[in-house]
């Protein structure tokens, strides 16, 4: 794209911004230039601000990780299908987590094995199936179908709203 030449200028006029930061250096919070042959310690700017806004994708990780644990302890670790207590078990989700609306809401969650989950769960949730029966006992007819209105009302969160859920999570998940 540019010659050697003016990666060399730029750099020279511009040290803060013209040299491309490597990724594998992100990590590191002071780095050190040599400008002009004067060595030079500066803060890491993006390394600064990712620290002060965390990603979506991480915010999003960490509020799942909160919210598995607090299902796990909820069922004191066994699976609702065959109460078995095993290390590979997760959250079940009645409607897929990627519908967001779902996928934080205890009514639509429950803690399973995953060999419950793939054979027989995620299979058939179908009405008449043994997971639909299992939400209606849990729910109620009604408060199954305003679990359904949520799912499907609520299709965003903002970046902000999941940054204050993960930061009150025990306040509003008891
Ligand atoms: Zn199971």
């Amino acid at each position: 794209m540019e010659s050697k030449l003016s990666d060399t200028f730029q750099f020279q006029r511009f040290p803060r911004f013209s040299k491309p930061v490597k990724k594998k250096k992100i990590h590191n919070k002071v780095k050190t230039a040599k400008i002009n042959g004067q060595a030079t310690t500066r803060l890491n700017l993006r390394r600064v601000i990712k620290l002060l806004n965390p990603p979506r994708s991480r915010l999003i990780k960490k509020l799942d990780k909160l919210f598995s644990d607090y299902i796990k302890k909820k069922a004191k670790g066994k699976c609702f299908k065959c109460g078995k207590i095993s290390k590979s078990a997760g959250v079940s989700h009645y409607f897929s987590r990627k519908y967001i609306g779902g996928r934080w809401e205890k009514a639509n969650c429950d803690w399973s094995c995953w060999g419950c989950h793939y054979f027989q769960l995620e299979r058939d949730k179908t009405p008449g199936s043994w997971y639909y029966q299992y939400m209606i006992k849990k729910l109620g007819k009604k408060d199954f179908e305003y679990l359904i209105m949520k799912v499907q009302a609520i299709n965003k969160f903002s970046t902000k709203e999941i940054q204050l859920m993960v930061k009150n999570f025990n306040k509003i998940w008891k």
